[in-house]
């Protein structure tokens, strides 16, 4: 159970959707409410537990503070402007930490990339992206942008 959410908090917002790194984070169509579509590829980074504001997400706990058996929840107070995280091991053992939020508040932090200039040849072969260029499909000579490919930055949830 790397993250799990429980429907009756979710309220679709998508938030954790739009961070995900590994983008497993899904909007169920029919009830509009998230959920981890492929768990045994999350990295149990914690980005979307921190991100929700509703505190639908648990989370399994790294095995060396909270090895099998345990439950953690995670919450943030942005009114506090902290972050707390109750272990519970199966022993029946409790543990609560508390640390305030470094991160910035949501959604601050997008870069404007639509207004970015595109990279250009000598960016591409630079050698910071010498093994790059195969996967950011920048291996035919051309610097691909989002018009040469069709497509457009929206900021938001695609359902
Ligand atoms: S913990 Fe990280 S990788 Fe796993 S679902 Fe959340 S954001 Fe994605
Ligand atoms: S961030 Fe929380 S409330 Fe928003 S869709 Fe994800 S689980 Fe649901």
């Amino acid at each position: 159970m790397p993250t799990f959410v429980y429907m009756t908090s979710c309220d679709g917002c998508g938030h954790c959707v739009d961070i995900c790194p590994s983008d497993i984070m899904h909007i169920d169509p029919t009830y509009r409410r998230a959920y981890n579509i492929e768990p045994d590829m999350c990295w149990e980074c914690y980005s979307c537990v921190k991100a929700c504001p509703q505190n639908a997400i648990d989370a399994r706990g790294y095995a060396d503070f909270a090895p099998l058996g345990h439950s953690v929840r995670v919450r943030r107070d942005e009114e506090k402007g902290t972050i707390s995280w109750r272990v519970k091991f199966r022993n029946g053992t409790e543990k609560n930490f508390l640390s305030p939020i470094t991160t910035k508040p949501w959604g601050t932090g997008y870069p404007e990339l639509k207004d970015e200039p595109a990279p250009s040849n000598e960016m591409r072969d630079s050698q910071h992206l010498y093994s790059e260029p195969k996967y950011i499909r920048m291996d035919d000579g051309d610097v691909h942008t989002l018009e040469s490919n069709k497509l457009k930055m929206k900021l938001g949830v695609y359902y």
